[in-house]
């Protein structure tokens, strides 16, 4: 059965060098800054504050949260980020999701100074990253890179030739995931195929999946996809994260969009939920928000956070 590959000791790992460069930073006088921007009080997004509040607290980091009502004007939520771009303390700035109806999510993304929007969804970010140019790689598809290179590098392939040689199957299209996941899959020279609801709807989704080399899936669906619709020696990568309460104890708990056990006997390789991408991705926009710390001092040199996805960064 398939490897486990545990996200939980890659981020720890990445921790241990954003400590260093804290520290660095700290030295010149720099406290890297992150603020982040809630609207309404849907738990996933509150769930997510207190996750990277946590870190950027343990890391040593400036932190703002911005928490608005949930009948907040669209003008205010606007006004709000615009305050945080101004804001000298301020590198990065996260948007959480989800937003309340009157606040479109495309009006406060292009609210954002693009220098510190940390998950790229400012339309200069993303087309920067459609381009192969990213400032900054958003930090679940980063997450997913990072996780894959990882251990392809530790069982011995170069992740170059395996990505060139690969099927890459994305299930879920979101801007913030399946999208830019389409964008370094082809920056990395996969064969990639981008799947969403239509797909399925269609009835193609496991026709498509069952040619997956590698498979990846971000589409908020608890057990989706099932052994049945992979091929022997997949390796699949699991971003969904969907609260189910459990059979027997009617407890709530954390499950992916993989039917876990179905898909692990057939696998060469597989991310748990909770323990896989999940840890990486909290670290990663940490990550991100030092990157743009040191951008704003004009640190053009050193960008590990572009230069380990193997592309170039924007000028
Ligand atoms: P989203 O709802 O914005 O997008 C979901 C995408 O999946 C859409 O493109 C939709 O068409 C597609 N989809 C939905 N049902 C499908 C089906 N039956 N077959 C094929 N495609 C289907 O969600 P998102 O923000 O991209 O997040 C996706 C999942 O990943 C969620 O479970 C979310 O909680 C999780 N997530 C995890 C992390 C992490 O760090 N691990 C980060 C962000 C999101």
């Amino acid at each position: 059965s398939a490897l486990l590959i545990d996200g939980k000791a890659y981020a720890a790992d990445l921790r241990n060098e954003l400590t260093a460069q804290v520290a660095e930073l700290a030295e010149e006088g720099c406290q890297p800054g992150l603020a982040t921007v809630v609207a309404g009080d849907a738990y996933p997004a509150h769930a997510y504050e207190r996750r990277v509040r946590r870190l950027a607290e343990q890391l040593g980091l400036h932190y703002v949260r911005e928490a608005l009502p949930a009948d907040v004007p669209e003008a205010e939520a606007v006004a709000t980020v615009g305050k945080l771009c101004s804001d000298p303390r301020i590198s990065g700035i996260l948007i959480l999701r989800p937003l309340p109806p009157q606040v479109s999510e495309a009006t406060l993304y292009r609210a954002l100074d693009p220098l510190k929007d940390i998950e790229s969804v400012h339309p200069v970010n993303a087309g920067l990253l459609a381009l192969d140019r990213p400032r900054f790689v958003p930090s679940t598809p980063a997450s997913v890179f990072h996780l894959l290179d990882r251990y392809l590098r530790e069982s011995g392939r170069d992740p170059e030739r395996v990505y060139q040689g690969s099927n890459m199957v994305i299930v879920g299209r979101s801007a913030n995931v399946g999208k830019p996941a389409v964008n370094l899959g082809m920056a990395r020279g996969a064969t990639v195929l981008s799947c969403d609801v239509h797909s399925y709807r269609a009835g193609l989704l496991f026709e498509h999946t069952a040619h997956a080399d590698i498979v990846i899936i971000a589409a908020g669906s608890p057990g989706l996809l099932r052994g049945e619709h992979v091929r022997d020696g997949v390796i699949a990568v699991d971003v969904g994260i969907n609260a189910v309460p459990d059979t027997e104890t009617g407890k709530i708990r954390l499950v992916g969009d993989l039917d876990f056990r179905s898909v692990a006997e057939r696998a060469e390789a597989i991310t748990p939920v909770p323990g896989g991408v999940g840890p990486i991705t909290d670290v990663w926009l940490l990550r991100n928000t030092i990157a743009a710390a040191r951008l704003a001092r004009g640190v053009a040199t050193a960008r590990p956070w572009i230069e380990g996805m193997r592309l170039q960064p924007a000028d």
